[in-house]
């Protein structure tokens, strides 16, 4: 027997094409003209009640109405790629130089629209689903901007899911926990301007390395004398920039890295932090030091009793055994958060396999979790939806 069943299992090789055509055609950010089309394409040959493009530029919204009333659960999944090459030599790798799937929401994209074959023409559930296919999930907040269109009040959401691929998680097993999952995301810039000069001179100067070399030092101690030890959180810097030749004071020094933390306090705490320690270096070396502090995406927080029936509906495939109810948090972000703020709901993990990890060039979505994620949206769906008997 198939772990899935075997309307799904039937599904698998066309869902598959559509896997392999997207990985073959990334693009990124908001800018999906071909992958959209694609997906709307497939969605329309579907039994869809209606079908919603040019969502924050290109995300889709597709509904799918039950055999009698009951709520609205939207299920999410992205569709954008990452601006780096792929490290590959298979039939299906990207045809796009600067482009590839390496975050796997190829398979993201394609396993919702197996699931959206599946729920139109079985039915097997009373209420509405609402299938989401969102941009921009790489650094651009595409969540929050399909959020922001008005998504939740215009579709009367209720509850919301969203899925993960997980790389050393095996193939045939899900792995989520309750609370935290992961963190929130920020990026942080520091410019500095001094007065530059010959460097035999440096009394003559205001020199910016010497204050880069300050706020690098400050911003180490917000970490360890700011912040609750078990609250804690991230701060990696990732760019100095400054200065060229031997005998030249440079004017200018930038600095640039990212936060990560997975409480809303702390975040504030190490935001303002930051800011007073650029202040205070830029009077004390008589330089100007600019913060700019983006908050790109907030803690992902599953709801306990979402987290619940995520778990039940993939132990339901799958089995007890291969659900871990106790996936560490992770620092990495993903902008689901945003869904997560507007409606209860939780994110899952569906195991990739031992591929290559998340955003690495060799990286490949395994078609072998294909059945998986199908089977997991069609079976929260038809968990949280039951038909009245
Ligand atoms: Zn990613
Ligand atoms: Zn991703």
């Amino acid at each position: 027997m198939h772990p899935t069943n075997n309307r799904i299992a039937d599904l698998v090789p066309e869902v598959r094409t559509w896997r392999r055509w997207l990985h073959q055609h990334p693009e990124l950010q908001f800018d999906l003209p071909k992958t959209s089309r694609y997906i709307a394409d497939q969605l329309g040959t579907m039994d869809m009640d209606e079908i919603h493009e040019n969502i924050a530029q290109t995300g889709i919204v597709a509904i799918i109405k039950g055999t009698g009333d009951g709520p609205t659960i939207a299920l999410r999944a992205d569709m954008d790629a990452l601006p780096m090459d792929e490290y590959s030599n298979d039939e299906h790798a990207s045809k796009t130089p600067g482009a590839m799937h390496a975050c796997g929401h190829d398979g993201h994209s394609a396993m919702l629209l197996g699931a959206a074959k599946y729920l139109a023409e079985t039915r097997n559930f009373s209420g509405t689903v609402v299938l989401i296919f969102q941009p921009a999930e790489e650094g651009g907040t595409g969540a929050k901007a399909m959020i922001d269109t008005g998504l939740f009040e215009r579709f009367g959401i209720d509850e919301v899911y969203g899925m993960h691929n997980m790389p050393n998680l095996p193939v045939g097993q899900f792995g989520l926990r309750s609370g935290p999952v992961l963190a929130a995301t920020d990026f942080f810039y520091v410019e500095i301007e001094g007065v530059g000069g010959h460097a035999s001179r440096p009394h003559k100067c205001n020199d910016p390395l010497v204050a880069a070399n300050a706020i690098y030092n400050g911003f180490q101690s917000i970490i360890t004398r700011n912040v609750d030890p078990i609250r804690n959180g991230l701060i990696s810097i990732t760019a100095m920039q400054s200065g060229e030749a031997n005998n030249v004071i440079p004017q200018t020094a930038t600095l640039k890295g990212t936060v990560r933390n997975l409480h809303e306090d702390t975040r504030d705490t190490i935001e303002r932090r930051m800011g007073e320690i650029v202040e205070g270096v830029a009077s004390t070396y008589g330089v100007q030091a600019k913060l700019t502090y983006d908050r790109l995406c907030p803690v992902t927080v599953n709801h306990d009793e979402q987290f619940n029936y995520a778990a039940l509906a993939a132990e339901r495939i799958v089995g007890t055994d291969n659900v871990d109810r106790e996936q560490p948090t992770r620092l990495g972000g993903e902008d689901f958060s945003y869904m997560l703020q507007e409606k209860p709901g939780a994110i899952i993990f569906v195991g990739n396999g031992s591929t290559a990890g998340l955003h690495h060039p060799e990286y490949d979505f395994n078609d072998e979790a294909l059945p998986y994620g199908i089977a997991f949206w069609t079976n929260i769906i038809e968990d949280r939806l039951p038909v009245s008997k």
